[in-house]
């Protein structure tokens, strides 16, 4: 068995004694190739973590984020060993468990940690994670509900929990969310018109308009009037925001927030640099909250997610999921990488 975290080693190879097989989409390397394709693993393979807390999933959907693209697709080296079953997210049912928390047939769902990046991941039939990184899911949500909310559900939750901690409210004006077809922005859309904003969705597709206007953007706003280089200090338009792309349009966000305004920057679907200046930090006093999910604590996770079961109708959950097989992935994964994509991919591992 491989171990996981700083006590990860590297995969055994097939045991000669099988047993049970389960079917997983693996990623390996070639002459510098990511090449993906579905093999059915011994369970044996599954590394332990070496914590004696370790719980055994029977995974039942999994999701596409866009890390799990740059994995898939080799665009990123989001991969750290190899071979890799990528996959940032699971949900699925507990088969057994050495954690104190879970039992047999437990609903839980997991979201980063490493998984599809250090240890293995989520797209796959069965995944072997730390107890501790895993969460039990809110009775309302469903396995299936849990992956179209997913890391990007989860991470719009965190981006506006960061805001609403900053202080911003409502009555200090519009909150605009950038790359709002995405999962991230999707989520972020609706999460904050249910909580009384007045949403300013930014995007290249003004044709998906109208499903942004359903879930709650009141206004909308193309992408290229923000993608563009512009200047260190601009109109002060937005109270605070949400910012899924990184790079210019970053920058450009940072220098039209209104006076202590803020942006929770958690993307980089236009790129990892901020070509900025310090302009509307010293002048204007806009603070930048960067939000990273995949190693926030456990009791943050918890709330988060509670937080979406009691706040998100399932049925917004729902209007922005599609459902693939596995053996999809891979193709689904350079779409989304495309910003062809809009909302969430739910990857159905036993389809
Ligand atoms: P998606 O691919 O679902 O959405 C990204 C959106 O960004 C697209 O739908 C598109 O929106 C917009 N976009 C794509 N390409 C460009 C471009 N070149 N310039 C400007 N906008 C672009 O990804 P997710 O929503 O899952 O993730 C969004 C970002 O957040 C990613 O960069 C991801 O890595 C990051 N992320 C970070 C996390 C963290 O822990 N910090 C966790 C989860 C995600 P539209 O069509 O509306 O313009």
């Amino acid at each position: 068995m491989r171990r996981f975290g700083s006590r990860f080693s590297c995969p055994k190879p097939e045991p000669s004694s099988m047993s049970a097989k389960f079917n997983a989409l693996m990623l390996d390397k070639q002459d510098d190739r990511t090449v993906a394709s579905i093999q059915s693993i011994d369970e044996s393979r599954l590394a332990e973590s070496g914590d004696g807390r370790d719980v055994l999933v029977r995974v039942e959907f999994s999701t596409l984020n866009y890390k799990d693209g740059l994995a898939i697709t080799g665009r990123a080296p989001v991969v750290r060993t190899w071979p890799m079953v990528p996959g940032i997210d699971f949900a699925g049912v507990v088969e057994t468990s050495a954690h104190p928390d879970y039992q047999p047939g437990d609903k839980v769902a997991m979201n980063g940690w490493g998984a599809g990046e250090t240890h293995w991941g989520g797209l796959a039939q069965k995944a072997r994670v730390p107890g501790d990184h895993l969460i039990s899911l809110p009775a309302k949500i469903t396995t299936r509900q849990a992956m179209a909310v997913g890391t990007a559900g989860y991470t719009a939750m965190l981006c506006v929990q960061a805001l609403e901690k900053y202080g911003i409210t409502p009555d200090h004006g519009d909150v605009l969310v950038t790359g709002a077809n995405g999962g991230v922005g999707s989520f972020a859309v609706a999460i904050l018109a249910k909580r009384g904003f007045r949403v300013i969705a930014s995007t290249g597709r003004p044709e998906e308009g109208e499903r942004l206007r359903e879930l709650g953007a009141a206004d909308i706003v193309e992408r290229a009037s923000l993608s563009e280089p512009g200047k260190p200090l601009q109109k002060e338009r937005w109270a605070a925001a949400v910012d899924c792309v990184g790079s210019h349009t970053l920058a450009n966000v940072c220098a039209s927030l209104r006076y202590g305004g803020a942006v929770a920057a958690c993307g980089l679907a236009q790129g990892m640099d901020l070509p900025a200046s310090v302009a509307p930090f010293i002048l204007r006093g806009v603070a930048l909250l960067g939000v990273d999910s995949v190693y926030v604590p456990r009791e943050r996770r918890i709330a988060a997610w509670q937080a979406i079961a009691d706040e998100v109708p399932v049925a917004t959950i729902e209007s922005v999921a599609t459902t693939i097989p596995l053996a999809d992935a891979p193709a689904v994964a350079a779409r989304l990488l495309g910003g062809e994509v809009k909302g969430r991919v739910i990857v159905d591992v036993n389809a």
